[in-house]
């Protein structure tokens, strides 16, 4: 964490200095904004949170709701989420409070006796390693209880609209195209209507959006009649995998069990088996008390005797994904700008057994909100708002695909061998923990290349690994040190060490004088000279070897009111940190070329480009595809 760097600090370092709208943010939800954002789940607050590092723009959340989420929803945090909470800085907050999935326990019917299970087999959660981060179990509030925390440590400040409701909207012309009705739901407002025009509007609705309803954007795809109860419950039970993620099949049915976080409480999903398709709903009335039955049942000879029920319901899975994610017609695109976007369950809906929907709708968010922010703050011309859908629909598809799969096979009779679902857990661990995203080539990803960093895949998330910070001889995770700031990250891995990598300090020299380098071409004149790009050296050498005085200025920059210059971006990569467990070279880890390379990373932290040093104009012109001149 930097801080100071604006003058001393003797609170709360999180708390980052009020700028812009911050300084005087608005008590009243305002009647013109830039950012009407409807909904204050995951999606919602993702993109609230990542837009509050833009205090230049005006941003409201509205929310029907007359306060916080309390209770029910998500409760399954995927590693790619954790790391973007890291970005947040709130990943080691959640992750203590948390529970830790670290392996799942299949069982099934025993072949001597199929009226009981057997436990058949265990399995690690991420036996490959796919990420540093974990994998996680806690409540779908707390997740945005830190969103909205860091949204008010925020230089814009911002804080959600409670009991307002979102009535309709149209897209008209002029500086406030979108016109939105709403009511109030709560509260003093209570009641009231109220038009509100926006640049911009983000129908994080959810599931059942009206926004999308208003866009025109078809939710494709077809409900499952098969439904499941969930509970989250207080229990005494003999069941010995109480406290560990379980599969379970067995003559009586499924369960998806998942210990929470606390050391008691657990979500058990029911199955409750396939739906008549005449049956409008009839099932979501199956009492609590049945579903407590179906559950000893599945469990024989094991049960649980309930203490509480923190919370219950029942849910039949529809697999949709709408065609578009904004309100340019498919027949359109290119041809006019989006003004009203949807993210999230307005968009995609599936299971929740693949624990993806939260993870997934912030993601929606997170791409989304940069770009918001870069064509509100005039760094990028409004085309930049395009690419959204074009990323994130393809997405949503391979999310249904999978989730239609993975619901299928969880849906199964017990036939189905525990060896099969065990097989297909462990072979697409990647996906589901939200690291198989790659988004193609476009104005956003370079054609790059990827021979000079063969395990930093180009369009997927930039995959970090330890380094050594030189005036510190701290190791760090470089990736770790990527903040939702809104910044690209561009990492120089030289082409040798300190005074022998030619390469490198002609490149830095180029960046640091050229007119055509992207920083003296896009960074405002009145703005620091990193405001836009985070550039970092890594030395393939000791760090004791190295001085941080002695790197190229581009690596040192000068910022903030005082004008302090940052010793921070210059990094080694003899790591060996056994306290926290940090060892090995980044150049092997990550397959980097030895004569150097450029690794461009966006905001939302995917790969973006790579590069050799001698590719000065390509990574101007990449940038000048986006950016506008300062
Ligand atoms: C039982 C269950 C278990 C789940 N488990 C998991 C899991 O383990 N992991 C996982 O990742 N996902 C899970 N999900 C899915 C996850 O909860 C959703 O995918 C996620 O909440 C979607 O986020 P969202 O922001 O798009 O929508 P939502 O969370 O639905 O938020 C939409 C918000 O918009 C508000 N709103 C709606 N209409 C209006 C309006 N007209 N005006 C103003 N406000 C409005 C709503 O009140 C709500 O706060 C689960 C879902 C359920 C139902």
């Amino acid at each position: 964490m930097q801080f100071h760097h604006h003058g001393y600090v003797s609170e709360d370092p999180r708390v980052l200095p009020a700028d812009g709208v911050g300084l005087n943010p608005p008590k009243e939800l305002p009647e013109k904004v830039d950012v009407l954002i409807v909904g204050s789940g995951p999606a919602g607050m993702m993109t609230a949170a990542q837009l509050a590092m833009f205090p230049s723009a005006t941003t409201a959340v509205i929310e029907r709701r007359d306060g916080r989420l309390k209770i029910g929803h998500a409760d399954g945090v995927q590693a790619r989420s954790v790391e973007t909470f890291e970005a947040f800085d709130f990943a080691k907050k959640i992750t203590e409070e948390a529970y830790r999935i670290t392996e799942t326990r299949f069982w099934k019917p025993d072949p001597d006796n199929p009226e009981n299970i057997i436990r058949a087999s265990i399995t690690d959660d991420d036996p490959t390693g796919i990420s540093e981060f974990p994998h996680l179990i806690v409540n779908q509030a707390r997740v945005l209880d830190c969103l909205r925390e860091f949204m008010a440590n925020s230089p814009s400040r911002t804080a959600p609209f409670w009991g307002w409701e979102f009535l309709e909207l149209t897209v008209g012309e002029g500086e406030y195209p979108v016109e939105v009705k709403i009511r109030g739901t709560a509260g003093e407002q209570e009641g009231t209507e109220r038009t509100i025009y926006a640049k911009y509007v983000l129908g994080a609705d959810g599931a059942h959006s009206k926004v999308r309803q208003d866009i025109g954007a078809e939710h494709i795809g077809k409900p499952s009649y098969h439904a499941w109860g969930v509970m989250d419950i207080l229990v005494n039970t003999d069941f010995p995998d109480i406290r560990t993620k379980c599969i379970i099949h067995s003559k009586a049915g499924a369960i998806l069990h998942i210990p929470r976080e606390g050391g008691y409480l657990f979500r058990s999903y029911v199955d409750l088996g396939e739906v008549p398709e005449d049956d409008n709903g009839q099932v979501r009335k199956t009492p609590l008390e049945e579903i407590i039955k179906k559950c000893n049942e599945i469990l024989h000879p094991y049960s649980i005797d309930v203490k509480e029920v923190a919370w219950w319901s029942v849910y039949e899975v529809g697999h949709r994904v709408t065609d578009r994610f904004d309100d340019v017609l498919v027949e359109e695109a290119g041809t006019k700008q989006p003004h009203v976007f949807i993210a999230g369950d307005a968009c995609h809906t599936h299971s929740a057994k693949a624990g993806q929907g939260m993870n997934v709708s912030m993601q929606d968010g997170f791409n989304l909100a940069w770009k918001l922010g870069y064509v509100l703050s005039g760094r990028s011309d409004p085309s930049l708002l395009a690419t959204y859908s074009a990323e994130r629909q393809v997405i949503a598809q391979d999310l249904i695909d999978f989730d239609s799969d993975w619901a299928r096979r969880m849906a199964a009779s017990p036939g189905e061998d525990a060896e099969a679902i065990e097989d297909f857990y462990v072979k697409t661990a990647e996906f589901p923990a939200g690291f198989m995203t790659e988004y193609p080539p476009s104005l956003l990803i370079g054609q790059g290349k990827q021979d000079l960093a063969t395990r930093v895949p180009l369009g997927k998330r930039f995959k970090s690994a330890p380094v050594v910070r030189v005036c510190d001889a701290t190791a760090q995770h470089l990736g770790h040190l990527h903040k939702a700031d809104g910044r690209f990250r561009i990492y120089a891995f030289a082409d040798g060490e300190q005074g022998s990598c030619p390469k490198l300090d002609e490149w830095a020299e180029w960046m640091a004088t050229s007119p055509d380098s992207p920083v003296n071409r896009h960074t405002p004149k009145d703005a620091d000279i990193d405001s836009i790009f985070d550039i970092k050296v890594i030395y393939p050498m000791a760090h004791r070897d190295c001085d941080v005085t002695k790197a190229p200025k581009i690596f040192r920059p000068a910022s903030g009111p005082l004008g302090l210059i940052d010793l921070n971006k210059v990094f080694a990569t003899d790591v060996d940190d056994p306290i926290q467990g940090f060892a090995g070279d980044i150049f092997e880890m990550r397959g980097i070329d030895k004569g150097g390379a450029v690794i461009v990373v966006r905001p939302d932290m995917y790969v973006s480009h790579i590069l050799s040093f001698d590719d000065t104009a390509e990574l101007g012109e990449y940038f000048a595809g986006f950016l506008k001149d300062a």
